[in-house]
């Protein structure tokens, strides 16, 4: 019988040349299914990778010595402030955008990527703004219609939020796993159940068996009352997360509903 072999992989980290393990499933399908993640391109998953095996301070000192040497060089800033928001060091990562923008100002990506920091600071509104910059910017670029979709979700504007998600849809006609997830979001809580399963569906198409989409879906079969299908999918996730509190309770109330 032939023998498959799983090697480990082992790849270089890009920036400070560690050895990095690779798990070729998850790396396979993250290339697979998800088409259009810059930040997760395949330097920037090497470089994630790394900060989570090795030390992540190793990288933070390089930053800094390039951007020593090289002061003018904005997505070096970029990168470092990229990394701080990683590390959950907000302000620090802010006032580097704020930097980089200085030295290459209406950089749509780094746009971007200072709208999430500001986002995950819960300053929704300044996003909002920054979103709209890049996106002025670049019209064709994906990142800021999500993010700003979703900036706008979190204001309860749940229409202009809707456009902003199938904007990026449109433009990424492969499929992109979170606005289809996100997009689902909304549909649902504009109680557009039929639409939101639709998107749902498409989001476990790129990226199957996700459990959040999983786990969406079989609350909007609950809510139209297909039970059968709902515990299908309330199965599906407790096979993962046995101790998932808010599944178990809709199986709960599915089997009180059919004594
Ligand atoms: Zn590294």
């Amino acid at each position: 019988m032939a023998r498959i072999k799983f090697l480990p992989k082992i790849a270089e980290c890009p920036l400070c040349k560690s050895a990095v393990k690779l798990d070729p499933v998850q790396y396979m399908s993250q290339q697979m299914h998800d088409d259009s993640k810059p930040e997760y391109s395949p330097k920037g998953q090497l470089i994630m990778l790394c900060e989570k095996q090795n030390s992540p301070k190793n990288h933070e000192r390089i930053y800094q010595r390039v951007m020593s040497t090289n002061p003018q060089d904005s997505e070096v800033w970029s990168l470092l402030a990229d990394y701080l928001v990683r590390q959950n060091r907000l302000a620090e990562a802010e006032d580097l955008f704020k930097k980089s923008l200085k030295i290459k100002p209406k950089d749509p990506l780094v746009l971007n990527q200072f709208g999430n920091c500001l986002f995950k600071q819960k300053r929704i509104e300044d996003a909002i703004v920054v979103f709209n910059e890049a996106i002025q910017v670049n019209p064709k670029i994906v990142h800021p219609w999500l993010g700003l979709g979703t900036a706008l979700l979190n204001k309860d504007k749940l229409k202009e939020a809707e456009k902003c998600y199938r904007k990026s849809i449109d433009l990424t006609p492969y499929g992109w796993y979170p606005t289809w997830f996100q997009l689902g979001w909304c549909l649902y809580r504009q109680k557009k159940l039929k639409e939101a399963e639709e998107a749902y569906l498409k989001s476990l198409r790129i990226r199957p068996g996700d459990l959040s989409a999983t786990f969406h879906l079989g609350r909007i079969y609950f809510e139209q009352n297909r039970l059968r299908e709902a515990e299908k999918m309330f199965h599906v996730v407790l096979r993962s997360l046995p101790n998932n509190r808010e599944t178990q309770d809709f199986l709960n109330r599915i089997r009180t509903t059919n004594r």
